[in-house]
This record gives structure tokens, C-alpha cells and sequence, in this order.
């Protein structure tokens, strides 16, 4: 699979051009998220760049391409995500994040990602909220999930799907086993494929 960082943004105006689909990787810092972005792509190496001193309070735009005719651009937010960030940092990733969601950019999907042994917090369920007043798709990554059993993961899954209706889809996922990976893979073809007008 081809996957190369593309380029990193502190600020709406170094946005990269609109192009292909953008799956959008939001998450707290250490959920998993670098290890998430290097597994899907098969490049152990790629998501470093967004933690280079320096990148990890900007937007890192890859460029992704798993099957010839569906090019992708990940965007992996700044490592705290959303909320609960000392107010100075907050004030700088606030806007930056709302710009880029807010926008007309075009965001097939966001990953909301999630420790499997802590749940959804309040955080997560503002920003879930918050995305589907905007007709954002969203989809919850639970990450870890080596931590809990096979029917544990189950259990918790489904849990949480029905604590989230029926528009919010729910993988967990494991780069160890690479459990999940085919599932997430599937909801991201599903999200990006481009539709029909009307
Ligand atoms: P980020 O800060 O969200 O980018 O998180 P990282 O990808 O750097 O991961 C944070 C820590 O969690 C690292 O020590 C990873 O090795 C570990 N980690 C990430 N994914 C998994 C996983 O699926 N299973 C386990 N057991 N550890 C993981």
C-alpha cells in the first residue's frame, strides 16, 4: 500500500488542497492512535512524523492509497483530540480542528479513538455529539483490545453500539493481533466511496 506524510498544518490557511477523501484519526494522547494509522498502512513508520518534536500540536495529512482506484488522505488531529487540554493549548487546537471539520473539506469519516478498558467518556461523547450535529459520519475505534478477552470484546462492543444508536459504527481493534483490522478497513471503503448525485 502506498502511504507518505504529506504535510502538517498549524493553521486553516496551510490546509492542503481538497483532493482525495479524508478519514480524520481524533484521540487522546497514548490511545493508540500513531500505532493505529502505521498498522492500517502497513508502514511502521508512517504516523512518527506526527510526533516529530514540533508536529504533534498540528493537523499531519498522509497520503494513503489501498487500492489503485480509491486514493485517501488520512488526517491525524492534534494528540490531545478535543477537550480537557490545559485552556492555552485548547485555545490553539480548538479553532484549528473546528476549521477543518467545520469546513468544506471532503471528510468521509472521523475515527473516534478510545482506550476498550476506559469507554466512552464524557469527551468522547460530546465530540461524537458534536460531529453528528454537523452530518459528520463518525465511527468509534476501540483501542487495546488485547487488553480484554475475546468475549469481553464482544460484550463491550456491543454495549456500546447501543449506547450509540444505530449511526455510529464500533470496531475494537488490536495491532498486536491485528484484530479489527479488516472490519475498520471495510467501514473506511464504505465511508469514502464516492456516491451517486441526488
Ligand atoms: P498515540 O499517542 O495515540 O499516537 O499512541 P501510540 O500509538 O504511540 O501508542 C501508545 C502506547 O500504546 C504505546 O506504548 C503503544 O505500543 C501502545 N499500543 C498501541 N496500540 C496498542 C494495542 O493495540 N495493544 C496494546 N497492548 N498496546 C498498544
Amino acid at each position: 500500500m502506498r502511504a507518505q506524510f504529506v504535510i502538517s498544518a498549524a493553521a486553516p490557511d496551510q490546509f492542503p488542497a481538497a483532493g482525495a477523501p479524508e478519514i480524520v484519526f481524533a484521540g487522546r494522547s497514548n490511545v493508540g492512535k500513531s500505532s493505529l494509522i502505521n498498522d492500517l498502512t502497513g508502514h511502521g513508520g508512517l504516523a512518527r512524523a506526527s510526533k516529530t518534536p514540533g508536529r504533534t500540536r498540528l493537523i499531519n495529512w498522509f497520503a494513503v492509497t489501498p487500492k489503485p482506484t480509491m486514493p485517501l488522505q488520512f488526517v491525524d488531529l492534534p494528540g490531545y483530540g478535543y477537550a480537557a487540554v490545559p485552556l492555552d493549548m485548547r485555545a490553539s487546537w480548538q479553532p484549528l480542528i473546528e476549521a477543518l471539520l467545520e469546513g468544506t473539506r471532503p471528510i468521509a469519516l472521523v475515527l473516534v479513538l478510545i482506550d476498550m478498558r476506559r469507554g466512552l467518556g464524557e469527551e468522547e461523547q460530546d465530540f461524537l455529539e458534536w460531529l453528528a450535529e454537523r452530518k459528520l459520519a463518525s465511527h468509534v475505534v476501540l483501542t487495546k483490545a488485547d487488553k480484554l478477552s475475546k468475549s469481553e470484546r464482544g460484550v463491550v462492543t456491543a454495549q456500546l453500539k447501543r449506547q450509540l444508536g444505530g449511526g455510529v459504527g464500533v470496531t475494537a481493534f488490536s495491532t498486536l493481533d491485528q484484530f479489527g483490522r479488516d472490519e475498520l478497513w471495510s467501514a473506511i471503503f464504505r465511508a469514502a466511496k464516492p456516491r451517486r448525485a441526488g
